[in-house]
């Protein structure tokens, strides 16, 4: 249909006036991007329990961070909590991917709850290690951030106070027989220096013999690396509480890219962010779904000409069992 303000009369005609063209975009995708093996676990643990099981099934703490994710969940059946005591007796519950303290487990335990463990296994293998150094008699460092539900879980494997957390190494003042481990969400960057300043302080500290950094933040970290200096912006899907989604924006900004920024969606995108901007640089944290990223090319492609273009560093094929409880 031709309105009144795209067309004009002409010699009894009517002709339609071009639209002016609109101004290109390309969209470079960083790869690998989005899910890693740990919250696809995490995710199917939920959907086989609640296909298993029976709803509802409780889920303590959000299984990953994410809202689109756990709003799925909750449509299919899942209630989300933040401590057991809101769950009644005789439901099943599921531990979120982050991990827990022991205690959580024991108290399942004691009120005879059915619970299943979505815990991370590369964060059991950082469980594991900090009970190795604990039985080896070593003060234990934990490089990790205040608060995040993982330095929880990581800290309660251990007696209250045995594990000290850092955030940079002025925090260290005990130098005798000590290890170090790490949060698996942390920038690999950040923690190599904080890491080396650590052994050069302190020479004889143990540490993991393989990086507790896991190989999904390493990997997303390197694709943002990759493409940050050929792009004039970055936009980073993820939550704001999710740890590794907020290191990629910082990695974003470290790797010459200071227009970098966290959304949640397509719809948080404030478009003045675009202003300038002809490659757009796009990537996802471990817990923000694909069909998010692509929401947001559809978004782009109402207001731009885009073409997509993926920079892919590493291809990733690891997948983790699922407990027996729920497997098969
Ligand atoms: Fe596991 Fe790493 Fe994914 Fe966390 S980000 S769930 S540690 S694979």
């Amino acid at each position: 249909m031709i309105s009144q303000d795209s067309a004009r009369a002409t010699g009894g005609q009517t002709t339609a006036l071009k639209a002016p063209p609109r101004p290109r975009l390309a969209v470079v995708l960083a790869s690998p991007r989005g899910f890693c093996a740990g919250v696809d676990r995490a995710i199917l643990i939920v959907e086989q329990a609640l296909a298993r099981y029976g709803k509802p099934v409780y889920v303590r703490h959000e299984i990953v961070h994410n809202r689109d994710v756990v709003e799925r969940l909750e449509g299919k059946g899942a209630i989300f909590v933040e401590e057991l005591d809101e769950i009644p007796d005789d439901a099943t519950v599921i531990f979120s991917a982050h991990g827990v303290p022991k205690s959580v487990p024991a108290e399942a335990t004691r009120r005879k709850l059915f619970y299943l463990d979505a815990t991370c296994p590369l964060v059991s293998k950082v469980h594991a290690e900090a009970g190795h150094h604990h039985e080896a008699g070593r003060q234990i460092v934990l490089i990790g951030h205040a608060g995040h539900p993982e330095v929880i879980g990581t800290m309660g494997q251990l007696p209250s106070g045995t594990v000290l957390l850092v955030e940079n190494v002025e925090q260290v003042a005990n130098p005798h027989r000590l290890a170090y481990i790490t949060q698996t969400t942390l920038s690999v960057d950040d923690t190599i220096a904080i890491v080396s300043a650590l052994r050069a302080r302190f020479p004889d500290i143990t540490g993991p013999s393989k990086e507790d950094i896991c190989y999904a933040t390493t990997n997303r970290q390197a694709a943002v690396k990759a493409i940050a200096a050929r792009v004039d912006a970055i936009l980073v899907v993820g939550a704001p509480n999710s740890s590794n989604s907020r290191r990629l924006v910082e990695v974003a900004r470290q790797a010459g890219c200071p227009r970098a920024m966290l959304v949640q969606n397509s719809k948080e995108i404030d478009w003045t962010f675009f202003d300038g901007v002809e490659r757009l640089g796009l990537t996802a944290g471990a817990s923000a779904p694909e069909h998010l990223v692509q929401e947001i090319i559809e978004a782009c492609r109402g207001r731009f000409d885009v073409r997509v273009e993926e920079v892919t560093v590493t291809e990733e094929n690891i997948r983790f069992n699922l407990p027996r409880a729920v497997a098969g």
